[in-house]
């Protein structure tokens, strides 16, 4: 089997979506990549609904990549002692070190490093940007505001600080407990949250130790101002517009998804948009005209994949939700305006071998009616450089490693296939690439397959041929 679109589909699973009939129910209706969002749940429960995904995996015979979404450094206030307060815009607020439950004048806000990066007027933003502060004056432990927006808060609410690069470490002793947890279980991708710099990046990547592949979630101000650097550390990117959109004005997230998007295609690496790009269908059947319009630009700009949260996690209609997302992108991509919107945002290839060999799939191609392209990597490298230049006729990427057809899963037009460990030679190599390519139905005795890779075989970032094979 295999899906008639190039566009993945994200879904994350929750509570709506942990059971084996409503996983491959989601799975048979578009899912691609599952995500355990290790904000909520037990480790208990991230490992049954692996478990879950693995066994979908083994029955539909096809890899499906699994993301572990790590918490990050998600900051918040402490607890209220009389519950909830509402605050009046103008009124002064204290937020500090002492662990003493809060009232209507003060709340514990026990993160000692914001303290040390604020600065008068820092702007504090609590309940996803609700309530608004802004710092008067402040010291090593405490910090006096003024209420900018008013609005009633409660205990543990989210705190946002967007305009201060914050000296806080990428990941929290959680994350750590969580990423062992799910490296041991097997994860393919590994999101990190709230990454501000590139060295965020590498401090998961010294840690996973190639064990998966990591994504860097973009949402936060300082990360969009070292994009080109945490593009190039990251393996992916995701467009993380829920947080996004409260550090910065929602008016701005648009055209930031955009440059990100656009930075990412032209580096290769996939890009994933994210957040309520579904919301309603968390309590309706079908989504807003704006939603499945949000869909589409999406995939009209090219990115390798769309993502759902609560929306599968947690709605009432997850199935629905996935095959309404599949059936966006694949009107998109039946569109014949789509072809001219991916070329014209398309960039040169970069001037080495392995694009070289990319550059001639993609135009061999459009020159004979060639059914499909086939690269034979052990990296995924081949893989992800062919579909940098989104071309006409769908990648089937196969590859001896579980782990690289898993990770591949996320990737733009790429078919991944486990194959054969032995390829003695080139013609070994082209039979069996024929053989994959009538196998999985995308080319018939007669057609023309273009196949790439690199000799010596097995050896990552080689790519250095390409085959014109007749099947
Ligand atoms: P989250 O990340 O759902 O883990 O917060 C995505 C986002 O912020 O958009
Ligand atoms: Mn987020």
């Amino acid at each position: 089997m295999h899906r008639q679109r190039n566009a993945k589909i994200v879904a994350t699973l929750g509570p709506s979506s942990c059971d084996l009939t409503t996983v491959r129910a989601l799975f048979d209706a578009g899912a691609d990549v599952f995500r355990l969002n290790f904000s909520h749940g037990t480790h208990a429960q991230h490992q049954e609904r692996l478990e879950i995904i693995r066994r979908v995996e083994r029955d539909v015979g096809r890899p499906i990549a699994v993301l572990l979404d790590l918490q990050g450094p998600k900051l918040r206030i402490g607890t209220l002692a009389n519950g909830p307060i509402t605050l009046q815009a103008g009124a002064a607020f204290r937020l500090d070190l002492d662990p003493t439950p809060g009232d209507a004048t003060r709340v514990p806000l026990l993160h000692q490093e914001i303290f040390a990066a604020l600065d008068t007027d820092t702007e504090l933003l609590i309940d996803d940007g609700k309530v608004r502060l802004k710092v008067v004056s402040f010291g090593p432990d405490f910090a006096d505001t003024q209420v900018v927006t008013g609005g009633t808060i409660s205990d543990r609410k989210g705190v946002n600080v967007p305009s201060v690069l914050l000296p806080i470490p990428a990941m929290t002793p959680k994350d750590r407990a969580d990423l062992e947890f799910g490296l041991t279980l097997g994860v393919d991708w590994v999101a990190l949250s709230f990454v501000q710099r590139p060295e965020d990046v590498h401090e998961v990547k010294t840690i996973v130790q190639g064990r998966a592949a990591v994504l860097a979630k973009l949402e936060k101000p300082a990360a969009i101002e070292s994009l080109a650097a945490i593009v190039d550390a990251a393996d992916a990117i995701m467009v993380a517009r829920g947080d996004l959109g409260v550090e910065l004005p929602a008016e701005q997230v648009p055209r930031i998804q955009k440059q990100i998007v656009r930075a990412c295609r032209a580096t290769g690496k996939p890009v994933v948009v994210a957040t309520q790009m579904l919301e309603s269908m968390i309590s309706s059947p079908v989504p807003t005209r704006a939603e499945a319009s949000d869909v589409a630009n999406a995939v009209y700009d090219g990115a390798d994949a769309v993502m759902l949260s609560a929306e599968s996690a947690s709605g009432s209609y997850p199935r629905e939700a996935v095959a309404m997302m599949d059936r966006i992108i694949a009107e998109v991509e039946s569109d014949p305006d789509y072809r001219s919107a991916i070329d014209a945002s398309h960039t040169a290839p970069q001037a080495e071998v392995a694009d070289a060999i990319c550059l001639a799939l993609q135009q061999t191609a459009n020159l004979l009616p060639v059914a499909a392209i086939v690269t034979y990597t052990r990296s995924g490298y081949t893989s992800l450089r062919a579909a940098r230049e989104r071309p006409v006729v769908p990648v089937v990427g196969m590859t001896p490693e579980f782990a690289t057809a898993r990770r591949l899963a996320l990737v733009w037009g790429v078919h991944a296939v486990h194959a054969d460990e032995n390829v003695s030679d080139v013609p070994d190599m082209v039979n069996k690439a024929c053989a994959v390519a009538r196998g999985e139905a995308f080319a018939q005795t007669g057609n023309f397959i273009v196949v790439a890779s690199g000799t010596p075989f097995g050896v990552a970032g080689t790519t250095n041929f390409l085959h014109i094979a007749k099947v």
